[in-house]
């Protein structure tokens, strides 16, 4: 607690496609253990480390149980403000890492073995906060940044617009979004399912199979403060009276945070060309992208060098403001694609990550 904590940052590799298989794709990257991975193509021979690797035969309990996950949902009960987010390519993996193949179809349940990085994140939060019998509230809210606007991805009706606004206790935050209540593991995974829907009908509405958008949805844990001594009067009503920590200083009230983040890829930007909306929205999804790039990359310098980091340049870096130089605990799942013709491409997720791990916080 108020330590500098670095940025956790893991690689995963997914398996080549059937696709990438069938048109005979070189497989360049190779897990060399213990965290290390090799990129080996024609001109390009390089050894990049992370905190963990996990190469085309990790499960997605061994992701869950090898990335911190678990700890991280961990100290979100603890009251602190956790953070995890996939990045890479399109394609690279990045939405199978956080929700399993389950996004992709809607008629057919996803086996309970490919769940992914959310609905393990659930279950065991679930667990948790059941074991350590305190009274908790638990609460989920869900929004989308789609070309620099953010939207409620929870609330009924059409898409609407939320206002981004800063304050000097809450640092960012969105106004008026919508926050509902969960107790079970089948209320919040609806929650996601509804939440991803309407993510996807905006993809759909432009035909496109990828996510064009950055997905945030925050799980807000509060735990109810315990009163030892109740008022007169109010005594009969207070809950968490007879379980939890009996005792008010012992027992203070807390709020964490959970936020899984899924971000949209960059590289379409190249084939989409010039024309109207299509370019629109991929000059934003570059835009916050680069911003976050640029943040990351003066955020890994040294506290005493750093200049001023401009949160300011995009929705999307004020709103992880906190998980990237703030009070947050963040963790960050790099994704890439092992074929030669995604070279390019998975060098610069390789690099960006590894600066990613010079960023610190303190919690
Ligand atoms: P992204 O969200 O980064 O655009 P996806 O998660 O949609 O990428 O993955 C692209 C495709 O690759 C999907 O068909 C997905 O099922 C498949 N895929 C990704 N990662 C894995 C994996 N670890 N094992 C098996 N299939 C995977
Ligand atoms: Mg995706």
């Amino acid at each position: 607690e108020g330590r500098e904590t670095r940025l956790r940052v893991v690689l995963r590799v997914r398996p080549l496609t059937c696709t990438e298989t069938r048109r005979g794709d070189q497989q360049v990257v190779h897990s060399l253990g213990d965290g290390a991975v090799h990129v080996s193509a024609a001109r390009h021979d390089a050894t990049f480390g992370f905190s963990a690797v996990f190469d085309a035969g990790a499960s997605q309990e061994a992701v869950f149980e090898g990335s911190g996950m678990r700890q991280l949902v961990e100290l979100a009960l603890d009251g602190f403000s956790c953070t995890v987010f996939a990045f890479g390519q399109t394609g690279s993996g990045k939405t199978y890492t956080l929700m399993g193949p389950l996004a992709q179809s809607e008629t057919q349940p996803a086996s309970p073995a490919l769940l992914g990085l959310m609905q393990r994140s659930f279950t065991c939060l679930l667990e948790q906060s059941r074991s350590r019998g305190s009274d908790l509230a638990l609460s989920a809210s869900y929004l989308e940044i789609y070309n620099e606007q953010v939207r409620d991805l929870l609330s009924p009706g059409p898409p609407c617009n939320l206002p981004l606004r800063w304050s000097k206790t809450r640092g960012f935050y969105v106004e008026n979004q919508l926050s509902v209540e969960f107790e079970s593991l089948e209320a919040i995974v609806s929650l996601l399912l509804q939440g991803s829907q309407r993510r996807r009908t905006s993809a759909h509405a432009l035909n496109r199979h990828s996510s064009r958008s950055h997905a945030l949805l925050t799980i807000h844990i509060r735990s109810r403060a315990v009163s030892a001594h109740p008022a007169p009067g109010e005594g009969w009503g207070a809950r968490g009276s007879s379980r939890g920590c009996g005792q008010a200083s012992a027992c203070p009230s807390k709020q964490g945070t959970l936020c899984f983040v899924d971000l949209a890829g960059s590289e379409r930007v190249k084939e989409t060309g010039s024309s109207g909306e299509l370019s629109v929205e991929a000059n934003s999804i570059n835009r916050s992208l680069l911003a976050l790039g640029h943040c990351i990359s003066l955020l890994a310098k040294p506290r005493g060098k750093r200049t001023h980091i401009p949160y300011r340049d995009s929705k999307l870096t004020r709103l992880l403001a906190r998980s990237l130089g703030g009070s947050g605990i963040t963790l960050m799942v790099a994704c890439i694609s092992p074929s030669s013709r995604c070279l390019s491409e998975t060098l610069s997720t390789l690099h960006y990550a590894s600066r990613a791990r010079r960023v610190t916080t303190r919690p």
